[in-house]
């Protein structure tokens, strides 16, 4: 918890495609009940099978607000994230990838609403720019835009407590 009480750090990454520990692993459990306990956020990069376990977490810490990585990464995805997100309150929908597919966003807004899509662009690994012109030319409303641009991310870090 070093990183967290001591750093400030207010977000958790653990990555399954490089540890493969699943997210409702035993292993997890301190950190989850830290993070639950800290209304803090955690960046989840969904694996196959993945689903029970993100429902199982997200339904265990309710505090914690979930972002699931690439949610926009195709129209499938989209829909299947959307489910998910409609199920559980505590999770939101990250939407940065390469191929910035045409009209998942604006499915994502109109099925979901905006305020549970977060922005992101994987920088420095991923060019930034077609990311931000994916958002900033969908065919949504401005004050959307705003709230996927960083007035959600900006709720989520509100509501920590470190
Ligand atoms: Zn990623």
């Amino acid at each position: 918890m070093f990183w967290h009480g001591t750093m400030g750090f207010k977000g958790c990454k653990s990555y399954y495609p490089r540890n493969n520990v699943p997210y409702n692993a035993p292993l997890y459990d301190p950190w989850w009940e830290y993070a639950n306990e800290h209304r803090l956020f955690a960046l989840l990069h969904l694996y196959s099978g993945a689903t029970n376990h993100v429902k199982e977490i997200a339904d265990r810490y309710p505090e914690i607000s979930f972002l699931l990585a690439h949610s926009g990464s195709s129209m499938s995805t989209a829909e299947e994230r959307v489910k998910l997100a409609k199920e559980f309150k505590n999770i939101f929908l990250e939407i940065t990838y390469t191929a910035v597919p045409h009209g998942s966003i604006e499915y994502m807004v109109k099925e979901l609403g905006a305020e549970r899509i977060i922005f992101g662009t994987d920088a420095p690994m991923r060019d930034h720019r077609p990311q931000f012109g994916w958002l900033a030319y969908s065919d949504i409303s401005e004050s959307d835009k705003r709230l996927i641009f960083g007035e959600n991310m900006k709720r989520i870090l509100d509501r920590c407590r470190l």
